[in-house]
């Protein structure tokens, strides 16, 4: 008998559905240029320590004497050290209370393993699907919060057991300050729930009152695992390579145990990478790929505004979340901007139905390409007016 909860997984309304739609026009159309404002895929490489460090990496499977094989489950000791040391160590966790993996999008789902089947699990609409979509496949009950008008999640009256917070946010572009988060703890502490608190963004926060990390917030640590990810901040996209903090108050054996009979730990060579994002001279490199991805998404949130679209985030995430400006379906909107300016955007209700009537645009791409889109896109309004 298969496991017929994966089919609950919309697949009309799906990154998958429309990427397809785009290769199929890109196959048709293969003169025209198409550019993407959609992408939540990098455009600058890993940077050149960390790939020193990945060819040293390979030399050293070649040599029994620096050879590392099975073991690690959780990480290899010095990137578990290397993560506590940078991040970790000033809200008092130890190495044991750091994991290491192959990618938030696994964590996402391996996480609700550690609680009960009859967890109620609640999201915002619209979300980052893969919360949504591993909740249907392991069975588990989801819920939406309702959300007011600047796109905040409201803490809800009822009882749940788990609440995936995605902050900075995918889709909405906005990320939750001190007061927001503040509330979500309580709630938490309040109701003995956990906050799953997706933090993969954390590198394009420039808001004073933004916290860097959930357990800036006391109480924290009783109630939230933290998740990080090298992918968007170090262009691990391909490389795989995330972390995640599980505080020794909330679990310190059975999410071991699941992992020693479930996962033979991460690539040894992306996590030598990732031991080396840490050096000065990658943060430098780092640093400043993330502020011209701020820079892009500062110019398309200006570019759309002034063209009178309703425009959401793009300050402390690189997307912004913006409303069609016609009223038509997303899916619609997607299609027809494609087909008239060669653009691509991602449609709203891949995120859930409240995404309906919106769009994703992303600053992970190039400053170039976002200019010669705007200039598309000012032309097509122009044009229609
Ligand atoms: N979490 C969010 C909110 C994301 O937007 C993404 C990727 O787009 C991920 C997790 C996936 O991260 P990773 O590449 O580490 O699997």
């Amino acid at each position: 008998m298969l496991n017929k909860n994966i089919l609950k997984i919309d697949k009309v309304n799906a990154f998958s559905s429309a990427s397809a739609y785009v290769r199929e026009y890109r196959q048709q159309h293969p003169e025209r240029d198409v550019i993407s404002l959609g992408i939540g895929d990098v455009s600058k490489p890993v940077v050149k320590p960390v790939i020193e460090a990945m060819h040293k990496a390979v030399d050293d499977l070649s040599d029994m004497s620096t050879f590392s094989g099975y073991g690690n489950y959780y990480g290899i000791p010095e990137l578990r050290k290397a993560i506590l040391d940078n991040e970790y160590i000033r809200y008092g966790f130890t190495t044991e209370e750091i994991y290491v993996s192959d990618g938030t999008k696994s964590d996402c789902t391996n996480l609700l393993e550690l609680f009960d089947v009859n967890s109620r699990i609640l999201l915002r609409n619209p979300t980052y699907p893969i919360y949504r979509n591993a909740a249907f496949a392991l069975s588990r009950e989801v819920y939406y919060t309702e959300l007011d008008e600047n796109f905040r999640m409201i803490v809800p009256d009822e009882h749940y057991d788990i609440i995936f917070i995605c902050s900075p946010c995918n889709p909405v572009g906005t990320a939750m300050d001190y007061t927001e988060l503040t509330g979500w703890v309580n709630y938490a502490l309040k109701e003995n729930a956990c906050i799953i608190f997706d933090n993969v963004y954390r590198a394009f926060v420039s808001s004073p009152d933004v916290p860097e990390s959930i357990y800036e917030i006391p109480g924290a640590r009783k109630c939230a695992i933290e998740l990080r990810s090298f992918s968007k901040t170090a262009s691990f996209t391909g490389l795989r390579c995330s972390y995640f903090v599980l505080p020794k108050e909330i679990d310190s054996v059975l999410f071991k145990e699941r992992t020693i009979n479930r996962f033979n730990g991460a690539s040894y060579v992306a996590q030598k990478g990732a031991v080396a994002v840490f050096l000065p001279e990658s943060q430098k490199l780092i640093k400043e790929n993330i502020r011209l991805y701020k820079e892009n998404i500062s110019y398309l949130r200006t570019s759309f505004e002034e063209l009178g679209f309703e425009v959401t985030g793009g300050i402390d995430s690189p997307y912004i979340w913006v409303k069609n400006r016609e009223d038509i379906s997303s899916f619609d909107y997607f299609r027809k901007i494609l087909n008239s300016i060669n653009v691509i955007i991602v449609p709203g209700a891949i995120f859930g139905s409240k995404g309906e009537g919106y769009f994703r645009v992303s600053g992970l791409g190039t400053i170039e390409n976002s200019r010669i889109a705007m200039e598309r896109f000012r032309k097509y309004y122009e044009e229609k007016n």
